[in-house]
């Protein structure tokens, strides 16, 4: 999905918000809606949920279970990821799959803000990160990043523009870290060799790329002294090489679908929010492929949707987050093997287009009811 060839910004963008959210109390009725318009059978459709473990887990599953009549399958790893091992099992409990997959960020509506949600069940009611996963995989290369913002310092010398930079940073032996382009940064001689105009006991001063110098004259300091590069340092300036560790659909696929555009979420307004879009995009490419060749779902009706889930902080008295969707794209494949993928205008316009009612839905309560009213079976001990 990401790779260095191509312009991260522009996949990026191509993930639309505005104008393409829905609740999820009118979502799952027109989702329901529209596989039965693609040839599903009522009471034999199995939902399936790709979602991370914590707010995305409760006031969605109930609205899946209510209008499918059925508990979803759990497809979902930390973070959104979709355990695509878990495939098989999976396919065999239904004539008609319907899998959702959703990456996840909280909202804040007083500070109109992403990445926080309050947790009305601590102590403190308290507003955190959400979700919380991604914002753990994104610490190390904030940290990595703060470290070259605060270690890279421009200057100007006799009218020319300098950089200053730590040696650790300039160290290209490292194991993992962040490591700047430093022919993008640093001026060359007629043989292309970056030399230092003078060492520190810890850094090393040199003459500033023309790229370098283009970008710092839009935004000179009063004086010439050192200051550091700051928000100045462009994402395009440098990239991140990580050890990534962890089961390869845990937290470890998580960091593995974030590292290549770490530097875009990092720069981007609202980083959780970003990385939940990236981490979308990435894993319905990589589901959809391993559900065009998983063998159990031969001859079966798939419908794969993924997305981004807002959570919105509940208010009080209320017991739900207010979480609403927003379609990114799904891959749809009918019983004689044709399949193709919609991408987010179409698969919004379908969506759209469904009627919010949903005659097979069913009474959670009464089913409850009803339960809890029925005859005991007694099981006998071995
Ligand atoms: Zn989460």
């Amino acid at each position: 999905m990401y790779s260095s060839s191509s312009n991260p910004l522009a996949s990026m963008a191509s993930f639309r918000m505005e104008g393409r959210m829905l609740r999820y109390s009118v979502f799952i009725p027109k989702l329901y809606n529209l596989c039965k318009s693609l040839g599903c059978e009522a009471g034999k459709i199995m939902p399936s949920r790709a979602f991370c473990s914590d707010e995305s887990q409760g006031y969605p599953i109930i609205l899946i279970a209510k209008h499918f009549n059925a508990f979803p399958f759990d497809h979902g790893r930390v973070g959104g990821v979709v355990a695509t091992g878990r495939h098989g099992p999976y396919a065999e409990h239904g004539q008609d799959l319907v899998i959702i997959q959703a990456s996840h960020v909280g909202y804040n509506r007083e500070t109109k803000s992403f990445g926080t949600y309050r947790r009305l069940q601590t102590q403190e009611q308290g507003l955190t990160s959400s979700c919380g996963k991604v914002d753990s995989v994104l610490s190390w290369y904030e940290a990595e990043y703060r470290f070259a913002r605060e270690n890279v310092l421009v200057s100007r010398e006799n009218g020319r523009w300098i950089i200053i930079i730590d040696n650790q940073l300039l160290n290209q032996e490292r194991d993992e870290g962040l490591y700047l382009h430093l022919d993008r940064l640093i001026a060359t001689d007629d043989q292309g060799r970056m030399n230092p105009v003078r060492a520190y006991s810890t850094s090393k001063c040199f003459h500033a790329s023309p790229d370098l110098a283009r970008q710092l004259d839009q935004d000179a300091p009063a004086r010439d002294v050192r200051e550091p590069l700051g928000s100045r340092l462009l994402p395009e300036w440098y990239r991140f090489s990580k050890n990534i560790e962890g089961d390869m659909e845990g937290g470890g696929q998580l960091a593995m679908n974030l590292a290549p555009v770490a530097p875009w979420v990092l720069a981007s307004k609202s980083p959780l929010l970003t990385a939940a879009k990236v981490n979308t995009q990435v894993e319905f490419d990589r589901a959809y492929r391993s559900i065009v060749r998983d063998p159990s779902y031969r001859n079966k009706r798939v419908l794969f949707i993924a997305g981004l889930n807002i959570d919105i902080s509940p208010d009080r008295g209320q017991l739900f987050p207010l979480t609403k969707f927003i379609p990114w794209a799904a891959y749809l494949q009918q019983p004689n093997a044709e399949h193709r993928n919609l991408e987010q205008e179409e698969l919004f316009s379908k969506l759209a287009a469904q009627s919010e009612d949903n005659p097979d839905q069913t009474d959670l309560e009464n089913a409850i009811r009803l339960m809890s009213e029925a005859e005991e079976v007694r099981i006998p001990s071995d």
